[in-house]
């Protein structure tokens, strides 16, 4: 199994999709190879372009602001996102790009980090692990199903995107209220196979 290190490293040197071309640096992810919780986002946007780490602009000072509501900080979770680099003008990723950068980078880091609880954030992340299901429906509720890569049953919790909360701020409460849930979710779950 690659390490977390290398996963990142074939991340940097990618030229797997038309991304690649456009971005600025790539975003592999960070945080504690050992985390409990994974948070998986969309894909950079033009901070993290810049700084070539995962929610680190608007979205990620209000992420960083729930996880301390929750007594924990980045770098007690692994955060990362479905696709590795920006895509042009912050368009949605294709459905190739995503397949693609999860084949190769996400699923190994997944599997390396084997986190107990995996968080999706926003429609596109909640798209792939929990497919044909709408976030307003099942935001805030944790879903234990069988990792089709894997084959090992996985909690998943899907949540609204921290962005499209700031920026539409009815669902910022429940934003709010759903991240509160995340102790006490991993708390039940953290004995499970
Ligand atoms: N939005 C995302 O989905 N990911 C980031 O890293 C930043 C903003």
């Amino acid at each position: 199994m690659e390490s977390l290190k290398t996963i990142a490293q074939n991340v940097k040197n990618c030229q797997k999709c038309v991304l690649a071309e456009k971005k600025n640096l790539a975003v592999p992810g960070e945080g504690n190879p050992k985390a409990e919780i994974m948070f998986i986002g969309e894909g950079p946007g033009e901070q993290e372009d810049k700084e070539g780490k995962p929610f680190v602009g608007r979205a990620g000072k209000f992420l960083e602001e729930m996880l301390a509501m929750i007594n924990l900080k980045r770098e007690d979770v692994f955060i990362t996102n479905l696709v590795k680099c920006r895509p042009p003008g912050n368009r949605d990723p294709d459905p190739d790009e995503i397949e693609i950068c999860i084949k190769n980078y996400l699923q190994k880091q997944i599997e390396v980090i084997k986190p107990k609880l995996i968080i999706t954030l926003g429609r596109h992340a909640l798209e792939v692990f929990i497919p044909d299901k709408k976030i307003s429906q099942v935001h805030g509720q944790p879903k234990r199903l069988i990792n089709k890569e894997t084959g090992k049953k996985q909690v998943y919790l899907p949540l609204y995107h921290p962005a499209a909360a700031l920026y539409h701020n009815s669902l910022k409460n429940t934003l709010i209220k759903d991240f509160k849930k995340i102790p006490k979710i991993l708390e039940k779950i953290k004995n499970l196979n």
